[in-house]
């Protein structure tokens, strides 16, 4: 086989980026501590209940967000975590996609004798040995 560990494949991205995507949720994870309405409660004396799991996002109206049930809280990270292993892919395949856009860009100037494709113009262009 061919495959090298260089590069994944646009394929094998996209095949990352929907099991992510599935699982994914959006918000930043905060904790906090509260009291409760329970007169006499220990929480009033300082011993506050939580933490409680917080996801704040900006919405059409500014920073909202909600609490976390405490059974949920787990899967929420994992969400929350999803998604940002999902930018990271993304970025992946914006590079890709920007390798190929400049390997399809037109070559002006006379000097293309030989048959060697732009693809591996670039893979020259990265091994510079210092
Ligand atoms: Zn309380």
């Amino acid at each position: 086989m061919s495959i090298t560990n260089a590069q994944p494949t646009p394929e094998a991205l996209l095949r990352r980026l929907s099991r992510l995507a599935r699982r994914s949720l959006f918000g930043t994870l905060s904790e906090t501590y509260r009291t409760c309405g329970r007169p006499g409660c220990r929480c009033h004396q300082g011993h506050k209940h939580g933490p409680h799991l917080y996801v704040s996002f900006r919405g059409p109206n500014g920073t909202t967000g909600y609490y976390v049930p405490q059974a949920l809280a787990e899967p929420m990270r994992a969400g929350v975590a999803a998604w940002q292993e999902l930018q990271g892919v993304l970025r992946e395949l914006a590079e890709l996609n920007r390798q190929r856009l400049w390997a399809r860009k037109p070559t002006r100037g006379p000097r293309r004798s030989d048959g060697s494709s732009p693809t591996r113009a670039t893979s020259h262009l990265r091994d510079d040995s210092a």
